[in-house]
């Protein structure tokens, strides 16, 4: 069995649900002792190191932890069992075949006599944010001056990732009987005008990272069917872009919250876009490897933000549709095949950093 098929079934097995990692974690470091190298455990986060020089080096990172199994799974999440040339459970796509692909390629460019610098990491809590690569990533890893951040994107090369923001706009009102509207003021009937302003065309900045969105997710609203609605809450959902940045899209949030004298409680709005320029080495590595002359970018939020300071993508084995998905699974050729493609681009950044 390929070491990455190996390495990827023990962490399949091992329940992994975002603070539950340590299992995997044990397992990580068994592995790396077992290929002669010196793992080091800092808290549910394990990554090992090879320096040859004073030189550059890369970053190869991706997460063990996993959302949690839902219902509608009809297989054991945790059996790992290996079918059709396929391998199955909760974690396989996404993202432990990353993590076994990341692993195995280290491995094979050491054994090889491969004569660069790298950083390799398996870390948790990517799903929930928390004591993940948020805490690690420019405080306690190696220093690393590039990076590959592992997700399940068929290794299209991804060079960045739009910015989020979560937030309420809660619209007031004065109760009444609904029979009275005139004596209240429905907090209700204000939406419309809310939304209006949210959809304004102006937010459809088109640029490379896709364009910046807005939804409103949820409503909450209201006390009663005869009572005129003292409250409306919306929960909305922002994507934003380098060409409509964070700043620009909670502008564009409060003029939408005043056209109902309503109040913007923002929740979360510290993921700005993230983008790594095209014409950096590591950017024109997996291109050539990978032949394709268009960079892509990564559709949701992942730990690409804790690493933006050094030039990074998103790449990664297997499929994002069968992520959080039930009965989820990883083709075998798949995690094999992004073994080659990691260390191809690995030596292909370093021969143009290093020469
Ligand atoms: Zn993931």
């Amino acid at each position: 069995m390929h070491l990455s098929i190996d390495l990827l079934q023990q962490l399949v097995r091992s329940e992994s649900v975002s603070g539950n990692e340590a299992g995997n974690v044990e397992i990580y470091a068994e592995f790396a002792r077992r290929h002669g190298l010196e793992p080091v455990v800092d808290g549910r986060n394990v990554w090992f190191e090879r320096r040859v020089n004073d030189g550059p080096a890369i970053l190869l990172n991706s997460h063990i932890d996993t959302v949690k199994a839902g219902p509608t799974w009809t297989r054991d999440p945790w059996d790992g069992a290996i079918e059709d040339g396929r391998l199955h459970g909760l974690g396989a796509n996404d993202a432990k075949g990353s993590v076994a692909a990341q692993f195995a390629a280290a491995v094979e460019l050491i054994a090889q006599g491969w004569d660069g610098n790298i950083v390799v990491c398996a870390s948790c809590d990517e799903e929930t944010g928390g004591e993940g690569m948020e805490r690690i990533a420019t405080t306690l890893l190696p220093r690393y001056d590039a990076a590959l951040i592992g997700e399940p994107n068929n290794f299209l090369v991804a060079r960045g990732q739009r910015g989020l923001i979560k937030c309420w706009i809660n619209i007031p009102g004065r109760r009444g009987h609904a029979s009275r509207p005139w004596q209240g003021d429905n907090a209700i009937h204000k939406v419309p005008r809310v939304i209006t302003a949210l959809e304004a065309p102006h937010l459809n900045v088109p640029n490379h990272l896709d364009k910046a969105t807005v939804q409103v997710t949820m409503i909450e609203g209201g006390t009663q069917s005869n009572v005129v609605a003292d409250h409306c809450s919306l929960t909305i959902d922002c994507r934003t872009t380098p060409a409509f940045d964070n700043t620009q899209m909670i502008a564009h949030l409060r003029a939408a919250a005043n056209q109902a004298d309503a109040d913007l409680d923002l929740r979360s709005a510290r993921f700005e876009p993230v983008e790594t320029p095209a014409d950096s080495h590591l950017v024109q590595a997996a291109m050539q490897v990978m032949g394709v002359d268009e960079p892509a970018t990564f559709p949701s939020v992942c730990d690409l933000f804790w690493v933006r300071h050094v030039p990074a993508l998103v790449m990664g084995p297997g499929q994002p549709i069968r992520s959080h998905q039930a009965d989820e699974f990883i083709l075998i050729d798949e995690v094999t095949e992004g073994v080659e493609n990691y260390k191809s681009i690995v030596r292909n950044w370093w021969q143009r950093v290093s020469s």
